[in-house]
């Protein structure tokens, strides 16, 4: 009996966690999902299990694990004069195809340069 009441709370739990990614945002972290999910009586722990377990695309963003439901790509355009980071979208991927020796899941990628409001600034 104690363990069916086990099971149960697992898959209700599961459920909430699964239709709640659903809903979310394109990239989400651990942490967002568990400040939505703490009052249901969901630990952290759990979060990170779920998300292990379904293997979710993952992605390095501010320093955090992000991760996606589908494979996007995960682009950021740093600017090295003011630190703004901007996320852009990358959607073909041809001339990356050609250079790998495989398939692409989903790819993340990191630009440095000087952004359009820095550029402004040292013209004037
Ligand atoms: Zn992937
Ligand atoms: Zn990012
Ligand atoms: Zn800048």
């Amino acid at each position: 009996m104690i363990i069916n009441n086990m099971i149960g709370r697992k898959t209700t739990q599961k459920k909430i966690l699964e239709e709640l990614i659903n809903n979310s945002s394109e990239f989400f972290t651990a942490d967002e999902i568990y400040e939505k999910v703490k009052n249901k009586g969901i630990g952290i722990a759990t979060v990170y299990r779920f998300l292990k377990e379904l293997k979710y695309h993952t992605y390095i963003c501010n320093k955090k694990i992000v991760y996606s439901k589908e494979n996007n790509n995960h682009c950021h355009f740093i600017c090295k004069i003011c630190g703004k980071k901007n996320h852009f979208n990358l959607k073909n991927l041809d001339t990356i195809s050609k250079v790998i020796n495989g398939k692409i899941c989903h790819l993340q990628l990191d630009i440095t340069g000087i952004c359009n409001d820095c550029l402004l600034k040292k013209l004037i």
